[in-house]
C-alpha cells in the first residue's frame, strides 16, 4: 500500500484541530507531500512536522475531514469499533433492541466521529449515504463493519450517496444494493407503523430526525383540528391522529408525498380516519385558510437557506410562514414552527419567529425549544452538527 499523503499546515493553524475540531479548511494548508486524489487518506502535520491528524482529503473549502487524531491503520477492525461504538450509544438510547421503534440513526457523521457518513437502519434494511469521496470509497470497509455488527439482524444494505456525493468529484455514483435482499415490511417509530421507501424517498427515506418532536404533537393533539404543513410522510399527522386529534389536514406540494401520508395514515387508522391530504404549497393554502380553522398547526419546512450566502432570504422565508400561521390560527392554538437549514442559528430563528409575531400581532409564549433526537448526536468540538431547531408557540 502506498503511504497517505502528508498535508503541512501553516503556523497555528493546528490549533482547530489541537481542539478536536475535524475539518482541515484548505486556506490553514502551508503544502502537500505526494498527489492525495480526492477520497484518499492523507495525513496532517501541523508547521514543525508534529503529526495532528489522519484523514479524509477531498477538494474545497473543506480540505481534509478527520477521522482520527491518533497515527493508527485504518482497516476493518477500526471501522468495526467505531460502528460498535455508535451502536453502544444508540443502545444506551433505548433503541438497536427495540420492537416500538425499528428506526432510528446508527451513524450521524461527525456526532459519530465519522465525517461525511449517514447510516440510518430501517428495520432489517440499513441505508448508508456518503457525503465525501473518502466514505464512499469505504464503503465495502462499512459493510463488512455493519454486518459484523448485526449479524443477521440486518438483512439488506442499501447506499444511496448518489444525490449526497460532491458534484464536482466527477463520480456518477449509482445508487444499490451493497448486500443481501429488503424487505418492505413497515418500520416501527414509538409504536407507529411507517412504510419507508429509501430508494425512492428523500433524504433516506423518512426524516427520523422528528421522531421526538412528533410524540410531542402526539401529547398536544388530544381535540385539537391540526394542520401538517411540508407533510411529506404524514408523520407528523398520524401522531396528531394517535393523540387524539379531532381532525388533521396534511399539506404538501408533492403529490407523491401526500399519496405517503395518506397510506400512512391508512396503514395505521384505516381509510375512515379524520384525515385529509392535500397537494398543494404551504403559502398557497394558508391563504386560504379561515381565521381559527385550526388550533394546532405544523410548519416543517424544507431548509430554506442550504448556504450562508442565502441566509437573508431565508430568515424572511421562515418570518412570512411563521406570520402566516400566527394570523390563522385559532386563540389558545399551539404551533410546531422548525428550522432544519444548518446555516440559520438557534438565535436567527428565533428572531423570525419574534419577528412574524410582531406583524401578526398575536401574543406568543414559548413553550418548548426543540432539537434533533439524541441519535443525531452532536460532537462538541464540532457545533456546526446542531441544525434542526424547533419552536413550540401557545399562540393567544
Ligand atoms: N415534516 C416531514 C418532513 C418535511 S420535508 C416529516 O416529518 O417527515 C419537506 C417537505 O416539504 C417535502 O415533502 C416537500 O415536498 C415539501 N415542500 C417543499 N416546498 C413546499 C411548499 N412550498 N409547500 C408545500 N410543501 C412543500
Amino acid at each position: 500500500m502506498t503511504q497517505p499523503a502528508e498535508i503541512i499546515l501553516k503556523r497555528g493553524k493546528e490549533e482547530s484541530l489541537l481542539r478536536f475540531h475535524p475539518w482541515v479548511f484548505s486556506g490553514a494548508i502551508e503544502s502537500v507531500v505526494g498527489e492525495p486524489n480526492e477520497g484518499d487518506l492523507v495525513r496532517v502535520y501541523d508547521s514543525r512536522h508534529q503529526f495532528i491528524a489522519l484523514g479524509h482529503c477531498q477538494v474545497g473549502a473543506i480540505a481534509v475531514r478527520v477521522l482520527s487524531f491518533r497515527d493508527e491503520v485504518i482497516e476493518d477492525s477500526w471501522w468495526n469499533s467505531r460502528l460498535q461504538q455508535a451502536y453502544t450509544l444508540r443502545q444506551a438510547l433505548g433503541l438497536g433492541d427495540s420492537t416500538e421503534t425499528t428506526c432510528y440513526r446508527l451513524i450521524h457523521g461527525e456526532g459519530d466521529s465519522l465525517p461525511g457518513l449517514v447510516v440510518d437502519i430501517y428495520g432489517t434494511t440499513a441505508v448508508m449515504q456518503a457525503h465525501s469521496v473518502g466514505m464512499y470509497n469505504s464503503r465495502e470497509a462499512i459493510v463488512r463493519a455493519i454486518r459484523a455488527l448485526y449479524g443477521d439482524r440486518i438483512r439488506a444494505i442499501f447506499d444511496k450517496s448518489s444525490g449526497t456525493l460532491p458534484h464536482n468529484a466527477g463520480i456518477d455514483a449509482v445508487d444499490g444494493y451493497l448486500y443481501g435482499t429488503p424487505s418492505d415490511e413497515p418500520v416501527m417509530e414509538n409504536g407507529n407503523r411507517f412504510h419507508v421507501n429509501w430508494e425512492r424517498g428523500q433524504k433516506t427515506g423518512f426524516f427520523i430526525d422528528q421522531r421526538e418532536n412528533r410524540a410531542l404533537v402526539g401529547r398536544y393533539a388530544h381535540g385539537r383540528r391540526v394542520l401538517n404543513t411540508f407533510s411529506y410522510t404524514g408523520g407528523f399527522s398520524v401522531y396528531a391522529l394517535q393523540g387524539g386529534a379531532t381532525s388533521v389536514d396534511s399539506v404538501d406540494s408533492s403529490q407523491r408525498a401526500v399519496e405517503l401520508a395518506r397510506e400512512n395514515v391508512e396503514l395505521n387508522f384505516g381509510a375512515q380516519a379524520p384525515h385529509r391530504a392535500i397537494a398543494s404549497d404551504t403559502f398557497e393554502f394558508l391563504k386560504g385558510v379561515d381565521n381559527g380553522a385550526y388550533n394546532l398547526i405544523i410548519l416543517d419546512p424544507p431548509a430554506f437557506a442550504k448556504h450562508h450566502k442565502v441566509l437573508g432570504n431565508a430568515l424572511k422565508g421562515y418570518q412570512r410562514l411563521n406570520a402566516q400561521a400566527m394570523m390563522k390560527i385559532a386563540p389558545g392554538g399551539i404551533l410546531f414552527t422548525f428550522s432544519c437549514s444548518q446555516a440559520v442559528t438557534r438565535e436567527h430563528f428565533r428572531q423570525a419567529v419574534f419577528s412574524a409575531a410582531v406583524v401578526a400581532g398575536r401574543n406568543v409564549r414559548i413553550l418548548h425549544q426543540l432539537t434533533q433526537p439524541a441519535d443525531h448526536p452532536i460532537n462538541i468540538f464540532h457545533p456546526e452538527g446542531e441544525y434542526l431547531k424547533g419552536l413550540v408557540l401557545y399562540v393567544e
